[in-house]
């Protein structure tokens, strides 16, 4: 067993009747294996998660955010080991897997300040010696679906905010990543072991594909389910959760896109445009799909960008886990099929295409390593509506700004976008008319702060999670009006009923 996954997880190799068999992207070797819980055990998780509910609700906000504090704490601590565990298991870089677990400990930071901050408004009455006041309560148990990308940052996410609001959580992380969820239990675990007021069960983990994931979403215990991947799975558990009347926060695919001006500053729109379309292998949902360039500098543009690629692709490919190395693999061999059907779909109405295809094979049999391509088209054609999960960007002329708007809003996608420019009506213009959730002016569509309300429109889901007050989805809303008059209370719009 690889040394972080002993020093996260001691024990695991004792496991037996296993059905999961998790491997390495970065070269196909078994990590572990593990058993899937039951749909029952699923159900006994949520009853757990219920009855530590009852207590957790009843702890006072402050102190709930002390017991995420001390867990920020100890992932501090625990920083290099699990972003070793990240890399590991999801192949991002390692400087990648240590900015995850940052984005852990952040957000953990931020629900600690929360956790004395979940404010109500007083409202002004309209009738005589009324007071009106908000209360938001906790709401109750919190399911959390992961995706593979983000294996932790994700779920912490979620769960620092739920832990504040007084919600427990129950995480099914990804089939592909559970160990570094297992890892994080653990430590989790472990400091609420020393937190008198922590009840049992108030973080769990369930392991298992879509079934299990299922058992959560079909849970009316549930009022909540945060889900995260793609547009697929948010298509069918979206409609599950709202047939049953919970609540569901979806974090969905994207098709992000950057408009490159007549008047961009190249040289911070080229780097970032790299790092939004080859970091991580191009699997982040914040990835850049598409830049849309100004005619009259697309050659240019077009040429710095494939010569950029092609050095990525000669030179820096290789083992997430040592320095230099800027793309890791993909997750696995299906990743690689969808980029090469991408590649040959397109193929027909590409002007030029740059890199693309399996490389390493021979260092790394077992992994998916592949060079970034840039695709160069006249026009944006239905090919592009597609996420391809992989290092595949399109790079396409425009002339004017109304209309780039029009292509670039196109897609049944809404996560990121970005505009390069120097010309503040160019922007202002911009961050009015683009239809996603994040739009950024002179900054790359991936790599979102946490002190934002982080999520996209239309088929992304409309979900927002993480900073500003996306910790609203975590609780329930009271309206609460109080008489403290003496005479018969008047009623509200002027209605009388004398009885
Ligand atoms: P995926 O949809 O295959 O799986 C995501 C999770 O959903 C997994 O835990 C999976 O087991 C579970 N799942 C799948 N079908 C389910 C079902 N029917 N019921 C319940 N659970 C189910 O996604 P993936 O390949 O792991 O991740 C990549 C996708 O995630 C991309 O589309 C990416 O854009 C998206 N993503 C979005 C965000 C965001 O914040 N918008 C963040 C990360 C990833």
């Amino acid at each position: 067993m690889l040394a972080p996954v002993e020093s996260l997880l001691p024990g695991l190799d004792a496991r037996t009747d296993a059905d999961l068999t998790v491997t390495s992207p970065i070269n196909g070797a078994e990590l572990a294996r593990l058993r899937s819980h039951s749909v029952e055990e699923v159900q006994e998780c949520v009853a757990r998660s219920v009855r530590a509910f009852r207590t957790w609700r009843d702890v006072p906000a402050p102190v709930r955010g002390e017991l995420v504090r001390r867990f920020g704490e100890r992932l501090r601590a625990e920083k290099e080991a699990l972003a070793h565990l990240v890399t590991l298991e999801c192949g991002k870089i390692l400087e990648e897997g240590r900015g995850e677990v940052q984005e852990m400990i952040d957000v953990c930071d931020f629900a600690v300040g929360l956790s004395r901050q979940l404010y109500g408004l007083t409202i002004h009455s309209e009738r005589p010696r009324h007071s009106m006041q908000e209360l938001w309560l906790p709401l109750g148990p919190v399911a959390v679906i992961s995706a593979f990308n983000f294996p932790v940052a994700v779920w912490a996410w979620n769960a620092a905010l739920a832990l504040v609001c007084g919600d427990p959580v129950l995480w099914k992380p990804s089939e592909k990543t559970p160990l570094t969820a297992l890892a994080c239990q653990r430590i989790f675990d472990e400091v609420a072991a020393g937190f008198a007021e922590a009840p049992e069960g108030l973080s769990q983990v369930v392991i298992g594909r879509a079934e299990v994931g299922n058992a959560l979403v079909e849970d009316t215990r549930i009022p909540l389910v945060s889900a995260t991947g793609s547009c697929r799975m948010g298509r069918i558990v979206g409609p599950k959760v709202a047939a049953r009347f919970g609540r569901s926060l979806l974090e969905l695919g994207g098709n992000n896109a950057i408009v490159v001006t007549q008047s961009a500053d190249l040289g911070v729109a080229i780097p970032s445009i790299l790092f939004g379309s080859v970091g991580t292998a191009g699997q982040r949902c914040t990835s850049t799909r598409r830049v849309f360039v100004h005619s009259s500098i697309a050659d240019d543009v077009f040429g710095r960008l494939s010569r950029a690629f092609e050095e990525i692709g000669s030179q820096r490919i290789g083992d997430p886990l040592e320095t230099g190395t800027l793309v890791g693999p993909l997750i696995d061999k299906d990743a690689f099929e969808n980029m090469e059907r991408a590649i040959e779909a397109i193929r027909p109405r590409a002007t030029q295409i740059v890199g693309g295809g399996r490389t390493l094979e021979d260092r790394f049999p077992g992994g998916y390593y592949v060079r970034p391509a840039l695709v160069r088209l006249e026009r944006q054609s239905a090919e592009v509506f597609e996420e391809t999960f992989a290092p595949l960007t399109y790079v396409i002329p425009y002339d004017s700004l109304e209309e780039v708007i029009e292509e670039h809003n196109a897609v049944p996608q809404g996560l990121s976008s970005a505009i390069m420019t120097t010309d503040l009506r160019e922007a202002e213009y911009f961050r009015n008319r683009s239809d996603c959730g994040i739009v950024n002016v002179n900054i790359g569509t991936s790599g979102a702060e946490i002190g934002g309300a982080f999520g996209g429109e239309k088929e992304t889901g409309g979900g927002r999670e993480s900073g500003s007050d996306s910790w609203k989805a975590y609780m329930r809303r009271v309206t609460s009006t109080t008489y403290y008059g003496i005479e018969r209370p008047a009623l509200a719009q002027g209605v009388r009923f004398d009885a």
